[in-house]
């Protein structure tokens, strides 16, 4: 019998990326659609019974999805832009996801504060919604036909709409009268389908500071879908922060369930007495979805005995605090991890098997479990143990030193160094620079993975990558280039790179989450105090510096990207393993400019990523990220400038807070807006120096001189030449080296041009 156990939902890319690789062949026309949902029904099957052998007792159905799950929602609402209407099936339903030859994809953005990539529905009051329910009725059946019956997993219609735009420029909830008669026929159908049928409906956009426009929709939404049939149970989901106003709202609809994340967002716990009073089964969320460390049994146990203590012991089924696809998939496949690092860990599957040990000991005591599970719990009493007091966790150095550290702001203020930095610089207004990265060939691809496998020796991979460097400069010099990089051909990745040279990180070998359609990223772990070694950039910078008279700018990660892009160790606060990193780079940036580097930029791509989702909680993030941005340039001396960059575009509401990083130069995207994003910029009156991005690098395309004229123009009417720096949106690693050329030589000629006539 399987105690009160719940997964809100299981990863679908495959223990081996099956899903990817398969999708990936068919998308290249290599293999059939057929082939695509032969292993989709492999992958569903197995998922499923990985959680039935794990005993869980709620296992989802319509958790899959070949692409993404709000796309899928699209196509059973029928929403449908217009531009694919004269499609059908896969080539719509692809189309939609990725584009094709006449009609751009629909817009792709962050689920949440995940990784995640949702596709943005687009809607309009003109379009005539309708049930399309054949992908939710044919997973249903198809569990069934296993033996196992699911609960559905649906997208709330709340979060749907809350998610989406509209097309015709109207308010997103002026649809919701048209939306849930879709739902309500949804939920009709799926009452035929069996006696009793649980459907867990998300909600996660109730976990924002919603106003009452959206609070006022809850009730009547779930009164009616709630009502629709007598053999239906609904459970309302929300995760990765507390619901609690949506909370006490749905206690008095006629739902079944609520299912909250009791991890980040501790403050549900306010709602236990109102779910208590109304009877409702609460799903509590107790188990990480997020993240990748054990849970603390023990622990998760004295939470639950705190809520039965509220709440009936019946009315309790434990459950992941959020769908486990934020997770890899499981440990069976890392041979290389070190033992003891890896006993810290879980995976999914893994967390299955925690589940099963948790609820059997709520549910039943200790005595009731078999002796797999006796020695599951006592393995985890021990890891977790370990992981409290391991040495290789605690640092008491770094400890000491970071309690001690205090150097808090760079000397001088930004009037002082500009004027310092200029003179010694002797850069001109409107300076031409890049990113960072140059394109990233198979030469040196392959060159970093051979020096990994040791199939070359050390020699012919410095060597390798010194060429390119070379290689990368002489351009840079031809194409009259101000400010050079190196190029970074070292680099796999951004923070991967940093990683695997500071203490306190470890790399797995599968653990792949996925990020958006067929594309996972493998983030790497922060599992002990951070330290660094020796020089991480040092070498390869000022080998680059050798060999030009030009100036060379040092290119490091900050240290809110490092985390914001890492899986982070659970037993500190978040803002302490920032302040860690961020020391460990203002060594780093010393280091650097006591070998001659005289510009230095700092890249923090994810700090926006980071913000959390309520508003209360904005102040604290933005104390900590930018106090580890300014401790990792105490460092710098007033004449070593500093750059930063970030990968957006809207800064409306961060604005502040980026001036108080007080960068030098900060460089940003904003090709694809015009001068629209850099004006609030000037309307606060942004002091330091700014490079917006004057062309798009997600596209091969080469813009032209005169285009790329008209985009400096438009810059220069926002802001003065003095403040301004030209370079590309980002960095130029995926594009190749004709159109990367192409480009830049445009760009420093409308740079000229631009400067002759003014
Ligand atoms: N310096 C990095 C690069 O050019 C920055 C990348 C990024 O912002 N995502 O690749
Ligand atoms: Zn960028």
């Amino acid at each position: 019998m399987s105690v009160n156990s719940y997964v809100v939902g299981f990863p679908r890319i495959g223990e081996q990326r099956e899903l990817k690789k398969v999708l990936e062949s068919f998308w290249t026309k290599n293999c059939s659609f057929d082939k695509v949902k032969k292993v989709a029904s492999k992958l569903k099957k197995r998922h499923w019974e990985y959680q039935k052998e794990a005993g869980i007792k709620y296992i989802s159905s319509n958790d899959f999805s070949l692409y993404d799950n709000i796309l899928d929602t699209c196509i059973m609402l029928n929403a449908i832009p217009k531009r694919f209407r004269s499609l059908k099936d896969e080539e719509l339903y692809f189309s939609m996801a990725r584009g094709n030859d006449s009609s751009v994809a629909m817009e792709m953005t962050k689920w949440f504060n995940t990784n995640y990539h949702y596709i943005v529905p687009e809607l309009s009051l003109e379009d005539e919604y309708k049930l399309n329910a054949t992908k939710i009725i044919d997973e249903y059946k198809e569990a069934k036909k296993l033996g196992i019956k699911t609960k559905i997993n649906i997208i709330g219609p709340l979060t749907f709409l809350g998610l989406s735009k509209r097309v015709d420029n109207g308010d997103v909830f002026e649809l919701h009268s048209k939306i849930l008669p879709i739902y309500k026929e949804l939920i009709q159908e799926i009452s035929k389908l069996d006696d009793e049928i649980f459907i867990q409906i998300d909600e996660p956009i109730f976990v924002k500071d919603n106003d009452s426009n959206l609070l006022n929709l809850i009730k009547p939404t779930y009164d009616c879908l709630a009502n629709i049939a007598q053999n239906i149970k609904i459970i309302v989901t929300t995760y990765f922060e507390h619901s609690n106003e949506a909370t006490n709202i749905l206690v008095n609809t006629p739902i079944w369930a609520l299912g909250l994340d009791f991890l980040y967002g501790k403050e549900n716990i306010k709602s236990l007495d109102a779910i208590a009073n109304s009877d409702k089964k609460l799903i509590a969320g107790v188990v990480d979805g997020r993240n990748i460390w054990i849970n603390d049994i023990q622990k998760t146990l004295l939470l639950l005995t705190e809520f039965s203590k509220r709440i009936k012991k019946e009315n309790i089924i434990i459950s992941t605090s959020c769908s486990l696809l934020h997770t890899p998939f499981t440990l069976k496949y890392e041979e290389k991890l070190d033992e003891e690092i890896k006993s810290w860990l879980s995976y999914a599957w893994e967390k299955l098997q925690e589940l099963r040990v948790i609820s059997k000991i709520f549910f039943e005591g200790v005595i009731s479990l078999k002796n797999k599970d006796l020695i599951h719990y006592e393995k985890n009493i021990y890891a977790n143990y370990s992981r409290r007091s391991s040495l290789r966790i605690n640092d008491k150095k770094v400890q000491k030193r970071i309690k001690e550290f205090k150097n808090y702001s760079r000397q001088g203020e930004f009037e002082e160094r500009i004027k310092l930095q200029k003179e010694l610089l002797k850069y001109k207004n409107l300076a031409t620079t890049t990113i960072g990265s140059f394109p990233q060939t198979p030469e040196i691809r392959n060159s970093r993975r051979d020096f990994k496998k040791a199939y070359i020796s050390k020699e012919q991979y410095e060597k390798d990558m010194k060429e390119y460097i070379d290689y990368c400069i002489a351009f840079q010099e031809e194409c009259g280039l101000e400010i050079l990089v190196h190029g970074e051909p070292e680099r796999n990745d951004m923070v991967e790179y940093f990683g695997e040279q500071l203490n306190g990180f470890a790399f797995s070998q599968n653990g792949w989450v996925q990020s958006y359609g067929s594309r996972c990223v493998k983030p790497p772990f922060i599992y002990g105090d951070v330290s660094r070694e020796k020089p991480m950039t040092v070498d390869w910078i000022t080998y680059a510096q050798s060999k030009t008279d030009k100036i060379i700018k040092g290119m490091l990660t900050g240290p809110v990207t490092i985390l914001n892009w890492s899986f982070v160790r659970d037993d500190i606060q978040r803002s302490e393993v920032s302040k860690q990193i961020a020391v460990a780079l203002s060594d780093e940036i010393d280091d650097l400019q006591k070998e001659g580097i005289k510009i230095i930029q700092v890249d923090e791509a994810a700090f926006k990523e980071g913000y959390p989702l309520r508003t209360k909680k904005i102040k604290d993030y933005e104390s900590w990220a930018v106090r580890d941005f300014k401790i990792s340039v105490s460092t710098a001396y007033k004449k070593t400038q500093i750059h930063t960059h970030m990968c957006y575009s809207q800064f409306n509401d961060i604005i502040k807070t980026i001036e108080e990083m007080d960068a030098d130069v900060i460089s940003i995207e904003t090709a694809r807006s015009g001068n629209e994003l850099l004006k609030i910029f000037k309307e606060v009156g942004y002091k330091q120096e700014v490079g917006p991005g004057i062309y798009d690098i997600h596209s091969p395309r080469v813009p032209s001189v005169e285009e790329m004229k008209t985009q400096i123009k438009l810059l220069l009417e926002v802001l003065p030449k003095e403040q301004l720096w030209i370079n590309p949106d980002c960095g130029l690693k995926t594009r190749k080296w004709p159109e990367t050329k192409q480009s830049l030589i445009n760009m420093v000629e409308a740079v000229k041009q631009i400067r002759k006539e003014n």
